[in-house]
């Protein structure tokens, strides 16, 4: 038997406590939910289940952004606290060799069907907030204000928070004093991570169609070669970063993908590629954007063609932690998981949408993350399985009572009584 587990900010000894029963409750929720992953904006049976927990703890709930789910457990007077978990799954098949791997497929927006998998461990997300929901639920004297619980569909097209804000989450649901998520990561289990200030970059991805003229492959005096001029493009959009910025400013400009032609001896009518850039600063983000928009167009006029269209794909926003909150949040985490549990850590150029929700209104966010693998995995000297790899399998324990734990120290920093 496992002692529970008692948390700092709250007066009442075993107040909020994960007990045996709740951890045994959150790890079959897991192994529920991790083998029926759903793809992004399309988590109909995810949100179902969610539902059901909440209306099973006498939680009201309403459903926001399509397939989000926002529960709202008031508890009298005091602070009002959000606190988001991602839903969705991703295209990938997985290979972990779980007893409890998906073997679940689904189909992507263009009619591709795939294999499903919750390669980026968002089903830790909502199974730990749902044990957080039902032991707030259940101990209501422990605590008291108003907890908004925000299940978010499609945080890996960057589609849910946008969406669940502009289906009027702030109008339905009260407004929180302050939003916290966290994410399982690469990292050892037991141990929380969290930067303070900037915590992810925003991303900016868009779509080139450069324009040229079509011939044949021995004319090039009738032709304008898309090929050619598309490749001048990509080499000089290498030197927005080595060349125009402040190299003590960080951003990122990736071409992913380019595309041209159908045979050797045509020359194309068209060519299209994909870039992804990613910033922290909003005049840096500025400068690169319209750096980007500058080269296209005068690479495009270099070579007698007209002007290429750049199409917007999508965009994260920013993901900041407010810098006296998460140094105060990392006080709180370090008395609830110890020492040696809690690291401050620097930026990632990775992307997440959570920063929307609260920038919607206004309000700080806290975005953290815990690990999710063992030592013997992370020191093995084979590689390590990453979020988005088919071999993604975060350790239940004690990756989920982690994250339950860093949640409910969070929400009682606040709401204890
Ligand atoms: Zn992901
Ligand atoms: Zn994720």
């Amino acid at each position: 038997m496992t002692a529970p587990t008692t948390l700092a900010g709250l007066e009442t000894a075993g107040a909020l406590a994960l007990t045996d029963e709740l951890r045994t409750g959150l790890h079959e929720l897991y192994r529920h939910l991790h083998a029926h992953p759903e793809l992004s904006m399309q988590e109909h049976r995810t949100a179902e289940l969610i539902e059901q927990h909440l209306d099973g703890l006498g939680i009201e709930n309403f459903r926001c952004g399509g397939t989000g789910v926002v529960g709202v457990l008031r508890n009298g007077e005091g602070p009002v606290v959000g606190f988001r978990a991602d839903t969705d799954g991703l295209p990938i098949a997985e290979d972990t060799g779980l007893d409890y791997a998906s073997t679940a497929t689904g189909t992507l927006p263009d009619g591709t069907e795939v294999p499903v998998m919750h390669g980026c461990g968002h089903d830790t997300h909502v199974s730990v907030l749902l044990t957080v929901a039902r032991m707030f639920a259940e101990d209501r004297e422990a605590w008291a204000g108003t907890l908004v619980l925000i299940f978010q569909p499609g945080e890996e097209t960057a589609a849910g928070a946008a969406a669940m804000v502009a289906d009027g989450l702030w109008e339905r649901a009260p407004k929180p004093e302050i939003v916290y998520g966290q994410h399982v990561m690469t990292g050892l289990a037991g141990t929380v991570s969290l930067s303070v200030g900037s915590a992810m970059a925003m991303a900016d991805s868009l779509k080139v169609t450069v324009h040229g003229r079509q011939s044949h492959g021995s004319q090039p005096q009738d032709a304008i070669d898309p090929v050619v001029l598309g490749a001048h493009m990509v080499v000089r959009l290498q030197t927005i970063v080595s060349r125009e910025l402040d190299p003590r400013q960080a951003a990122v400009v990736t071409v992913g993908t380019f595309h041209g032609g159908l045979k050797e001896n045509i020359i194309p009518a068209s060519a299209e590629f994909t870039l992804n850039i990613r910033t922290f600063d909003e005049g840096v983000r500025a400068r690169v954007l319209a750096s980007v928009r500058r080269i296209i167009s005068a690479e495009a006029a270099a070579s007698g063609a007209p002007e290429p269209e750049i199409e917007e794909l999508y965009t994260f926003p920013a993901c900041y932690n407010e810098p006296a909150e998460a140094e105060a949040l990392a006080g709180v985490f370090r008395t609830a998981l110890g020492e040696g549990a809690v690291s401050i850590v620097p930026p990632v150029m990775g992307s997440e949408d959570f920063g929307h929700l609260a920038a919607a209104i206004g309000v700080p966010a806290v975005y953290w993350t815990f690990g999710g693998h063992p030592a013997e995995v992370l020191d093995g000297g084979g590689p390590v399985p990453v979020n988005h790899s088919p071999y993604f399998a975060p350790v239940m324990e004690p990756t989920l009572s982690t994250g339950v734990n860093a949640a409910v120290a969070a929400l009682a920093a606040r709401l204890g009584r």
